[in-house]
């Protein structure tokens, strides 16, 4: 039986390295260079598609102890990120092309690593372990080839804006208001003054977006335009979309702001807050500088940034277990943001927890599935519990663990992150687990 990594991306890279430095032989299935997702650059293994950041290290931070946690579970590509490492404030920035290229040569070099320089279009779920991580461009004869095998359950996506925790919103600067009062208060708006609106209308016009090969024109004319693109077209025209004052009584005021920006609940508790209408391909780093410019997200949060772009993942919760094997193929693993797992970090740590249940599986060892309380094990929870359908893409953020008395929501992550440090390492001592263990 042959072990079948497809894709050579972020999950994919650690998925090999991982088996192949536990002893394993793994053929990996890249199809870059020949054939182009339309966002990478290169034939690299592991390239960073946009940003060279890999976000905060701060444990107070839901990315930082993620990290972390990557680190005690052995993530070889976070070891690799620690040693290309440009000064970066409290993130971990990489310099992008050394980062890929030691990948690159650790993978060429491996001598368990067969090289597959070739596009997958079937998988054998009967004769042989695949691990797919062909990530949100994963090549439309598979994506079809997955429809094939799983119907509906399979997203493809383009258009979203981003999302902020309810908590980080400045609530003096917000105001709870339906236009014209036509509503039970579903928003929250964000207020500009003019001046404000002029500072973020300039830098909103500037900022740097992500340039997507073939990026259907379709889509802009259709579906929705990009916030930055509704600004480009003139100084107002923001004022008569997405931010449109009018029918909106700021009550510290008592008369409509210059322009507000307003919040939709994304789900039912009210914890995630969308920016309506703020669908965007500006780069993630900017959506955060450009998008804190308005006064009630000064110090947002942002647990998704807005994407336009095809988008595949697996509506996960019907169709994987928490050891990342598809129910119904034992056989068939998933790692990346196929899972719905987003973000660099996320698909590197995603990586490493499929290789050591191909390993488990294998050796017909028990899989392991980390405590909900751990960043990772939260994540996958998310991604795997029934009932959370349809899925939307996370990336690591507090609320997806279990809640804490505390005072304020600063007082409770850090109570989430010791919980989750603790149980991790008694998790990792009770099943005798070092970093070298698979
Ligand atoms: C435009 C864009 C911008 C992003 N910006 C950021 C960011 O700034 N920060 C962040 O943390 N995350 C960002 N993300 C998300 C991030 O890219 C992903 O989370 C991460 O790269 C996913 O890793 P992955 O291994 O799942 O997929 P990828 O890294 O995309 O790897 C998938 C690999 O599979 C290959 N492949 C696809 N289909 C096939 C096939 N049929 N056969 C063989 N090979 C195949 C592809 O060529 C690719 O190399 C961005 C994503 C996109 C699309």
């Amino acid at each position: 039986m042959k072990i079948r990594v497809i894709g050579g991306g972020i999950a994919g890279s650690e998925v090999a390295l991982s088996l192949a430095g536990s002893g394993l032989s793994v053929e990996l299935y890249e199809m870059r260079p020949s054939v182009s997702t339309g966002v990478h650059n290169s034939g690299d293994f592991a390239e960073l598609v946009c940003s060279n950041s890999l976000k905060s290290e701060s444990l107070e931070n839901a990315s930082g102890l993620l990290k972390e946690e990557g680190l005690k579970l052995g993530t070889h590509l976070l070891k690799i990120a620690l040693k290309h490492r440009v000064p970066a404030g409290k993130a971990l920035a990489v310099d992008r092309r050394a980062f890929s290229e030691e990948v690159t040569r650790l993978i060429e070099s491996h001598p368990l690593i067969s090289l597959k320089r070739e596009e997958v279009y079937e998988l054998d779920t009967e004769n042989h372990i695949n691990v797919v991580c062909t990530g949100p461009l994963t090549s439309e004869r598979l994506e079809s080839f997955l429809r094939g095998m799983f119907g509906e359950d399979l997203f493809f996506f383009d258009a979203v804006a981003p999302i902020v925790d309810a908590e980080s919103i400045l609530t003096e600067k917000a105001f709870v208001a339906d236009r014209y009062s036509n509503g039970d208060g579903d928003y929250i708006n964000c207020p500009l003054t003019q001046e404000e609106y002029s500072v973020f209308w300039r830098e909103l016009v500037e900022a740097e977006v992500i340039e997507v090969e073939n990026f259907s024109d379709r889509l802009l004319f259709e579906r929705c335009q990009p916030v930055e693109e509704i600004a480009r077209s003139g100084f107002d025209a923001l004022r008569f979309g997405p931010m449109k004052p009018v029918g909106l009584i700021d009550p510290a005021t008592g008369r409509e702001a210059y322009a507000t920006v307003q919040l939709r609940k994304e789900n039912s508790q009210g914890t995630l807050l969308g920016l309506v209408g703020f669908q965007t391909r500006l780069k993630w780093g900017e959506q955060a500088r450009v998008f804190s410019l308005i006064p009630a997200l000064k110090e947002a949060d942002f647990v998704r940034y807005g994407v336009m772009h095809r988008n595949t993942y697996l509506n996960s919760p019907l169709i994987i277990d928490p050891q990342l094997s598809a129910r119904d193929y034992r056989r068939l693993f998933f790692a990346g943001q196929i899972t719905g797992l987003e973000g660099y970090v996320e698909a590197m740590v995603s990586g490493r927890i499929a290789a050591i249940n191909v390993k488990r599986f294998l050796e017909d060892r028990e899989s392991l599935v980390l405590p909900p309380t751990t960043m990772t094990g939260g994540l996958i929870e998310h991604i795997t519990v029934a009932g959370r359908t349809p899925l939307k893409p996370v990336y690591a953020n507090f609320g997806l663990l279990p809640g804490v008395k505390g005072r304020g929501k600063v007082d409770r992550n850090r109570k989430k992150v010791s919980r989750a440090r603790e149980d991790l390492d008694l998790f990792l001592e009770r099943w005798r687990l070092d970093h070298n263990d698979l």
